[in-house]
């Protein structure tokens, strides 16, 4: 069965509620706030530099429970393609974004 996209809208309608928080697992194992999806939008609202915006995993879940449907994974991406171009990254990230273009496992 072909699942249903939603139209979505840009981080400038967030409303910093944290009803996407508990979709985040780096949030949810943590309880950290800096890692909870409304923090990473903030972030990448105020375009500010920050290894939190590496925490997020892109899996979707904290967008399925934004009720006004924010494009939170396309946020992140878009905030970290900025955060490379600078040349501000982290030394995990190197190593999964590595091991994904030599087609291995990026957690091994
Ligand atoms: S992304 Fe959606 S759920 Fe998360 S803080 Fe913003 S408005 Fe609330």
């Amino acid at each position: 069965m072909k699942r249903k996209t939603k139209e979505r809208r840009g981080i400038a309608a967030c409303v910093l509620c944290g009803q996407c928080n508990p979709g985040s697992v780096a949030y949810t194992r943590s309880h950290d706030e800096r890692r909870a999806p409304r923090h990473v939008v903030w972030l990448a609202r105020k375009r500010r530099d920050s290894v939190s915006l590496y925490a997020c995993m892109l899996n979707g879940r904290a967008e399925e429970l934004c009720p006004l449907a924010i494009s939170i994974d396309e946020a992140v991406i878009e905030a970290r393609r900025r955060l490379v171009e600078k040349g501000f990254e982290t030394v995990d990230n190197k190593k999964v974004v590595g091991q994904l273009v030599e087609g291995k496992n990026p957690y091994a």
